[in-house]
């Protein structure tokens, strides 16, 4: 195959950035290698498109009928030329540009074709992927009479069954597809003689590192930023740290002060300089005076899935599993724990909200970190539970909020790097807690665990990742404690 062959990945790789291009044709082992959340991305993406085929269901798999790629091209044109109707992955080539089409389908006004995308809205990029498809398609010699973009529906709320023409929207973007030709083949001429250079496209790292998706070379082009780097820096645009770090201000320390515009700013840089820790007594006092007894520490696991599960849930709403609660009754009183997990493969919420209202009264201070998730979830709770309505929404108002006096800075030290997050807050003010030997690292890891549990089939494996995820919801709580105990130790 020659090296100036292009693919529709490529083709979107080299509109964000001729370098990924050029890297992805002849360095690709310089990429890295996909995450457990970016592999559970592409699965998603898998399942998005598994659902939007039975919106033209009957159809023919290309891909799974054939391996190789000449074989494909030929039994799409076989099933063309046999009169199927509905074609999933039909493959296509021309002027050696390959791409395989999500959905093709024949109906009354001739051939559709269909681009799925388990986003909640159209992007530009969407429009250039079907553009190219478009080119392709017209050059391989199939006339198609409308291009449609098939993205989830983000206000359809599931009943009973999905309903399949109300969870996905299609958008015709046959008026754009035509107004992008003009610049198809501009782009495939630039990307052809980005790819005929021997060595690797100067390029520096910019915003296109991250848009409209995260670069798989991220790791190679950016190995050179400090740590601290500008980019550390809170409340500066995006593309004023690139200026900074391309004029060769890299490390945090090195940006002069004259730059900074904000006290959080300057705290920072200070404390990088320095390693001078501030402290606002008065701030920390304000916040602890507005807690009361019985205190209680809330947080929960919840996942998001594209293609909503249960009745009352739309794409990507947060369904909570799991929660954990530290409780302390009054003044020196000891620390209880409470907390709940549930089975997985049913709906979680029943349960959760029937054993949440037991767990916590209505006279509790909730405490929580960045509340608003925390609220999201009660409210929802509330809606779709209307016999513990009263009391979830007494609850929901009852919550406060343990992030403003570290996003305030009432204490700031040099380790927290600018961040808020309690995952830098934690190891910064009370080190002896951290979650680093903890099987489950964040709330994406916990919420595959509680996917995987379910296809598990050795109960030792299944309790295993049980105990995996309630030790690491616990720590989230113990983490709310340790940081009170801590506020007050310094007032
Ligand atoms: S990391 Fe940035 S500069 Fe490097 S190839 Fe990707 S987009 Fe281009």
């Amino acid at each position: 195959m020659s090296k100036l062959n292009l693919s529709k990945s490529l083709y979107v790789k080299g509109l964000q950035c001729p370098k990924a291009l050029w890297l992805a044709k002849y360095q690709p082992e310089l990429r890295t290698p996909p995450d457990s959340n970016r592999l559970a991305l592409f699965q998603e993406g898998h399942e998005v498109g598994h659902w939007a085929q039975k919106l033209f269901p009957g159809g023919r798999h290309i891909d799974l009928e054939a391996d190789t790629i000449p074989h494909r091209l030929k039994l799409t044109q076989d099933a063309i030329a046999a009169g199927e109707e509905t074609l999933y992955e039909a493959t296509f080539q021309y002027n050696s540009i390959l791409v395989m089409v999500d959905i093709l389908h024949c109906g009354p006004r001739g051939w559709e074709l269909i681009e799925v995308k388990g986003s909640t809205g159209e992007k530009p990029v969407f429009h250039h992927d079907l553009a190219l498809q478009a080119y392709v398609l017209q050059g391989a010699g199939l006339t198609i009479k409308n291009y449609f973009l098939a993205h989830l529906n983000p206000n359809y709320v599931r009943q009973d069954k999905l309903e399949l023409h109300k969870l996905f929207t299609l958008v015709n973007l046959t008026t754009r597809v035509a107004e992008l030709q003009h610049d198809i083949l501009a782009n495939i001429e630039i990307f052809r003689s980005v790819l005929k250079e021997a060595d690797t496209p100067n390029i520096k790292i910019g915003p296109q590192c991250t848009q409209p998706y995260d670069c798989d070379f991220i790791h190679f082009c950016w190995k050179d930023v400090p740590t601290p780097s500008v980019f550390s820096l809170s409340g500066l645009q995006l593309d004023e740290k690139f200026n900074l770090y391309h004029r060769g201000i890299t490390h945090l320390r090195d940006i002069p002060e004259t730059l900074l515009r904000t006290d959080r700013q300057r705290k920072q840089l200070q404390s990088e300089k320095s390693n001078t820790q501030f402290l606002d007594r008065d701030g920390i006092q304000a916040f602890l005076k507005t807690l009361h007894y019985p205190l209680y520490f809330l947080d929960f696991e919840a996942f998001q899935l594209p293609i909503p599960l249960y009745k009352d849930t739309k794409p990507y709403q947060q369904v909570a599993f799991q929660y954990s609660v530290h409780l302390q009754s009054g003044p020196g009183a000891p620390i209880e724990h409470r907390c709940f997990l549930a089975m997985p493969g049913e709906d979680p919420r029943p349960q959760l909200a029937e054993n949440l209202v037991k767990d916590i009264p209505t006279n509790a201070c909730i405490l929580t970190y960045n509340a608003n998730y925390e609220k999201s979830v009660l409210k929802q709770l509330a809606y779709i539970f209307p016999k513990h309505a009263d009391h979830l929404n007494q609850l929901h108002h009852q919550v406060l909020d343990l992030m403003p006096p570290f996003q305030a800075q009432h204490i700031y030290t040099r380790a927290m790097n600018g961040s808020f997050s309690i995952k830098s807050i934690l190891p910064a003010l009370v080190p002896e807690l951290n979650y680093q030997h903890l099987h489950i690292q964040d709330g994406q890891g916990a919420a595959r665990a509680y996917a995987k549990i379910s296809q598990l089939t050795s109960d030792t494996e299944r309790n295993s990742l049980k105990d995996h995820l309630l030790e690491y919801c616990k720590m989230d709580t113990l983490a709310m404690v340790k940081l009170v105990e801590y506020l007050n130790s310094i007032v």
